[in-house]
């Protein structure tokens, strides 16, 4: 019996994984080195460097955990949360929900501020709940909501949770590297993404960073982190330069698809990635409306890189419209989840996935599609 596995090429315009730059993948088939090898620690300080700058910080407490964005959000509130502990978590779609699991399993109270779908939370709400709760360890919302493509506003409620003393987290996977995101400027005190969105890179790895502020807090922590592969205790450790000591093996080549991702981002400059998204949602927006689809999100809170749409009435059979668009013309696209199950369509245009070319081609192939 002989095994055989050759992918086919396809389009990924779902809500993640999106395309990889093929210098990502020629960086991924490079020679292994030991992760305690000089050029391997070195590269994974430029690595450190380049998350910084795209995350437009300073923290020093800044790293890559070796896992995908779950694992990130996991990090961030083992991390910050005792059992005991009050915090506040803003649910607007799939992934607030899964915080407030997370936050459960730490034995901390959750209040949860909770928001339709596709709707953002709204200064008014926080307010509310810090009346409830007016001391939580922190709050958290997500700056990108990937089940709905609503785009949440970060600053006002920034300065809100500061003022009462608690620590602002934040889910920024599907915003890092796309839209505009100023972790120092906002005052995030512990954030993460993932590599697989708008960066382009393989599923896999999660940047993190923590604020001088949330330092502290894990620093006065009483009891241990409930989970040993996440204690940044012990993590930190493995990012510090030349005195790197052991405590996992890092992903060598998943390390060396981020660090060839993050040049491509830096080549293009951040900035210019950010306008790319939002040009190229322009174009998308105004085809797929000419189709008939319809935005879920109010175009004030519209992530660009999420098209979160109702299809026409025309469009009968839209699971088996997209096996067809997968199968036949090898474009992923995300359906909907939750109350959107077979409502709505999720199509990502992140990353090396964000062309002109990719628009033309979901738009070709939707016009024959529905033409028949
Ligand atoms: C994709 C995603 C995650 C989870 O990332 P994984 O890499 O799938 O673990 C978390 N939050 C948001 C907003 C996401 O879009």
């Amino acid at each position: 019996m002989k095994y055989t596995f050759n992918p086919p090429k396809r389009y990924l315009m779902g809500p993640g994984p999106s395309d990889a730059h093929p210098r990502v993948l020629k960086a991924m088939a490079s020679p292994l080195i030991g992760h305690l090898d000089p050029h391997f620690v070195n590269m994974m300080d430029e690595v450190k460097a380049m998350v910084q700058n795209t995350f437009l910080t300073k923290n020093d407490l800044t790293f890559v955990v070796s896992a995908p964005g779950s694992a990130g959000m996991e990090t961030c509130l083992v991390n910050l949360l005792e059992p005991g502990d009050e915090c506040i978590i803003c649910i607007n779609g799939v992934f607030g929900g899964r915080m407030v699991d997370i936050a459960e399993r730490c034995g901390a109270k959750v209040h949860k501020i909770i928001t339709p779908w596709g709707k953002v939370t709204s200064l008014k709400q926080v307010k509310e709940a810090l009346k409830t709760c007016p001391n939580p360890k922190l709050v958290a919302l997500v700056h990108a909501e990937t089940s709905t493509g609503a785009l949440q506003p970060i600053q006002q409620i920034s300065d809100e949770v500061h003022n009462a003393g608690s620590l602002l987290v934040v889910d920024a996977v599907t915003s890092w590297c796309g839209v505009p995101l100023k972790v120092d400027e906002w005052g995030i005190d512990a954030i993460y993404s993932g590599t697989q969105k708008n960066l382009s890179a393989p599923p896999g790895l999660s940047p993190v960073s923590f604020s001088p502020r949330a330092v502290k807090v894990l620093e006065s922590r009483k009891t241990k982190v409930q989970s040993w592969f996440l204690d940044l205790n012990l993590v930190k450790n493995y990012w510090t330069g030349a005195k790197r000591a052991y405590h996992h093996t890092a992903p060598v080549s998943s390390v060396y698809a981020i660090h060839e991702a993050l040049n491509l981002v830096i080549e293009e400059g951040l900035e210019n990635r950010w306008k790319r998204h939002q040009e190229v949602h322009n174009k998308l927006r105004i085809s797929l409306e000419n189709l008939g689809f319809k935005y879920l999100v109010d175009k004030e809170n519209r992530l660009p890189n999420l098209n979160s749409v109702y299809f026409p009435v025309s469009i009968k059979d839209e699971s088996t419209l997209r096996s067809t668009l997968l199968n036949d013309f090898n474009i992923e696209i995300g359906g909907g989840l939750g109350d959107f199950a077979g409502k709505i369509w999720r199509i990502g245009i992140m990353g090396e996935s964000c062309t002109e070319n990719h628009v033309n081609m979901i738009i070709g192939a939707l016009k024959e599609l529905m033409d028949e």
